[in-house]
């Protein structure tokens, strides 16, 4: 089982070497791809990885930052199948389903593509609006959702944005998505996990350690991605405090990084 890091950024202005947040978890081939920034597809295909080996997108909330590479993404989907088709083989039927607070944007996305490339049935994406609880439990892999509150609350007062919970292998995984607080994870951070993948783009990372400490989460390792000024300006320096806040290391997420669970 891998992390993949197709993104590092927060919702930052074009920077060298670094694009929004993307990210997937990889089990036996299949990939559980969390978010669309902007260059998404191009960072996993020139990885090596066939971005059609999709088996779930989930995505946190509609900002163009976790979103911007969702039409590319199909795109390459379509291009794969042309490429395949060129060669004389037939592309393999693609399906899943795409877990989004906005359906409407997805579907959006997804009829501009399919007219442009003629493509109708592959891939065949089934658009589903996010929702509390457990949104995945399948070939050994468990995604549950958690509300957060980056986003302006709905007309009930519940958060429109999501944080989530992956386990899998007897391992159990947290990506923050964006969040107000630390205080937004609280429900899941007390349960503990084996890796935390936190943004710093709304946040301090020392602070967020400083937090952490003083409620004694028990969080293995913590993997800091969507990245904001602070660590932006020198990420040495940031882990240096965490680390000494923390008493271990934390990892700092890179375009291209991959990570074994
Ligand atoms: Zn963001």
């Amino acid at each position: 089982m891998k992390i993949h890091i197709w993104g590092c950024l927060s919702g930052t202005e074009p920077m060298p070497g670094k694009h929004h947040t993307s990210w997937a978890l990889e089990k036996e081939g299949a990939l559980y791809w969390f978010d669309g920034g902007e260059n998404c597809s191009r960072a996993a295909h020139l990885q090596g990885y066939d971005v059609r080996k999709i088996r779930k997108l989930f995505i946190s909330h509609s900002h163009a930052d976790h979103t911007g590479g969702l039409f590319n993404l199909f795109w390459v989907m379509c291009k794969l199948n042309a490429l395949d088709r060129r060669k004389g083989e037939e592309p393999p039927q693609v399906a899943f389903e795409l877990l989004a607070p906005d359906p409407e944007l997805v579907e959006l996305i997804k009829s501009q593509l399919f007219f442009l490339s003629g493509e109708k049935e592959n891939p065949r994406i089934d658009v589903r609006k996010i929702r509390e609880g457990v949104l995945c439990d399948e070939d050994g892999v468990r995604v549950e959702t958690l509300r957060n509150h980056h986003i302006e609350p709905d007309a009930r007062g519940r958060g429109t944005s999501w944080s989530f919970r992956i386990t899998a292998e007897g391992k159990t995984v947290i990506y923050s998505g964006d969040v107000r607080s630390t205080d937004d994870l609280a429900p899941f951070l007390e349960q503990g996990c084996d890796l935390l993948l936190m943004e710093t783009g709304h946040h301090s990372a020392p602070e967020l350690c400083r937090t952490w400490q003083e409620r004694n989460y028990a969080i293995g390792r913590v993997l800091f991605m969507h990245h904001g000024r602070e660590m932006l300006r020198d990420q040495g320096d940031v882990a240096r405090r965490c680390e000494a806040i923390r008493g271990k290391t934390v990892s700092i997420a890179f375009d291209g990084m991959e990570l074994e669970l």
